[in-house]
């Protein structure tokens, strides 16, 4: 038998919803300490409409589970880092995303990075709805992609040239495949607790043997393949010394992401990113910045601005594309001149440089410059996190948030910053599921994973902060026993 709260049909929830919130809105004060129980009782109130509300998710999802491997196109939307149902989402705009349920909830996930000016901003829309009025896809040559290179070029000293793909992954791989043609050495080196895509080369883990030796870390990646890649762990000098002193003739580049981003965000110490940049130019080894998430995001230059390094490649995604699929990798011009047709190195792409997502990036750019976005971001998210931290803290809660300019993670408490994968608490993802659950309950989603980093968006305005902090901090509460 179906529970009776489920015969509340989504329409009514939507519209029952609304009249409630417009009743409490009605008479909310200005005191803040009125409006947080305002927004505790609407919390509770959607608890208990939870039950109908995932009624639709649930039935798409038994669907999906038949055609697609876990029902999913990208493994963590699963949810299997926090348990449960995927939500599925019909619609969204600004800092919010709407279920197929009716159900509106702020959004913190933001497709994992790229909307930096939240959903379908509406200058980028209008952009956009241009743009396919215009032409979907040449495979030949157009203005727009040289207009948004032009940009950048004049922009970021060190992308003295640029190649467009379509995804982080394909801008990581032909970078890397760009450092061994120009040193003409097979090895790279990246560290524990990085994410650089899913191309073979990159899907390894620590071994346990010699110093850097690595495992592959998916089945289906040939063991030939994973030995091309030595692994150091993060914050450790040494262990980066250990790994040139053994290798420092065989390695082509040294990836890293400056800002890491996969695995909790792993704020470095600038001495050790200095120190790996030191050992790498001091071994011929080229220094790649995988600025995937960083760049346009900390800084419209990314972790290079903020750190005045100068990386001999970079690769972009996310935020460069304003929410299509458009990625970049781009440096010193006589590096890039090894790229076909200039070079010998091959790399080609159908919709490479889509003429749409090309158009939605420059768009989101421009808009980004204009509005200042990054001074505004900083201050909105300084404020929101700190003072969720202190009310976490108040409150006796043991968790804790690490935030880099819109970045910011939401992890059990530690003495210590977090610099490296295994200071993460052990108890962290199960204690971030409950958390993630009582938020997503209360209208809050967060990113489905308790090593996955939130963003914050220029279309999350102060008042929806203020809600969402008071639903994360009852959502702590009830993770604790
Ligand atoms: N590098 C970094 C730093 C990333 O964060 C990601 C994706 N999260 C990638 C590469 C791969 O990008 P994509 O998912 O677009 O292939």
């Amino acid at each position: 038998m179906m529970p009776a709260l489920a015969l509340v049909r989504e329409a009514d929830y939507a519209r029952i919803a609304q009249r409630f919130i417009a009743g409490l809105t009605a008479q909310l004060s200005n005191s803040k300490s009125a409006k947080r129980t305002a927004e505790v009782s609407l919390g509770r109130w959607n608890v208990l409409f939870s039950v109908a509300r995932s009624r639709n998710s649930r039935e798409l999802f038994d669907r999906a589970v038949r055609v697609t491997p876990g029902g999913v196109h990208s493994p963590v939307r699963a949810f299997k880092g926090v348990g449960g149902t995927p939500i599925f989402f019909r619609s969204a705009q600004g800092g919010t995303m709407t279920s197929v349920d009716g159900r509106e909830y702020i959004d913190f996930c933001q497709s994992f990075g790229p909307l930096i000016l939240g959903h379908r901003d509406t200058d980028v829309a209008e952009v956009v709805r241009e743009a396919i009025d215009t032409a979907w896809s040449f495979g030949a040559c157009e203005p727009y992609s040289l207009e948004l290179a032009e940009w950048i070029t004049s922009r970021l000293p060190w992308v003295e040239m640029l190649r467009f793909v379509s995804s982080g992954t394909e801008a990581v791989m032909s970078a890397l495949r760009v450092a061994r043609a120009a040193t003409n050495r097979n090895r790279i080196l990246k560290f524990e607790g990085c994410y650089h895509g899913h191309s073979d080369s990159l899907l390894v883990k620590a071994g346990s043997g010699l110093a850097g030796e690595a495992a592959s870390s998916s089945a289906g990646v040939s063991d030939q393949v994973a030995s091309d890649t030595l692994v150091a762990p993060l914050d450790d000098e040494e262990a980066v010394r250990e790994v040139f002193d053994q290798h420092g003739q065989e390695i082509a580049a040294v990836i890293l992401e400056p800002l890491p981003a996969n695995y909790g965000l792993l704020i470095q110490r600038r001495e050790f990113i200095d120190e790996v940049i030191k050992l790498a130019r001091a071994n011929g080894a080229l220094v790649i910045f995988d600025e995937v998430i960083s760049g346009f995001r900390v800084a419209l230059g990314g972790m290079a601005e903020l750190l005045g390094i100068r990386p001999d490649l970079v690769t972009y995604g996310k935020v460069i594309g304003g929410g299509f699929p458009v990625a970049a990798y781009g440096g010193r011009k006589e590096l890039m001149e090894l790229v076909a047709p200039v070079g010998p190195v091959y790399q080609a792409g159908t919709l490479s440089a889509n003429p749409v997502g090309i158009r939605a990036g420059l768009a989101t750019l421009q808009k980004v410059e204009r509005a200042n976005a990054y001074a505004q971001l900083e201050e909105r998210t300084a404020n929101f996190c700190d003072e969720l931290k202190s009310r976490l803290k108040e409150r006796g809660l043991p968790f804790q948030v690490t935030r880099t300019a819109s970045i910011f993670w939401l992890h059990s408490t530690t003495d210590q910053p977090i610099r490296r994968i295994e200071q993460i608490p052990s108890q962290n993802a199960e204690r971030f599921a409950k958390v993630f659950h009582a938020a997503l309950d209360r209208g809050v989603y967060l990113s489905p994973s308790g090593y996955e980093v939130n963003f914050v968006s220029l279309a999350h305005p102060d008042e929806l902060l203020e809600r969402a902090s008071t639903v994360i901090l009852e959502a702590a509460g009830l993770a604790v026993p």
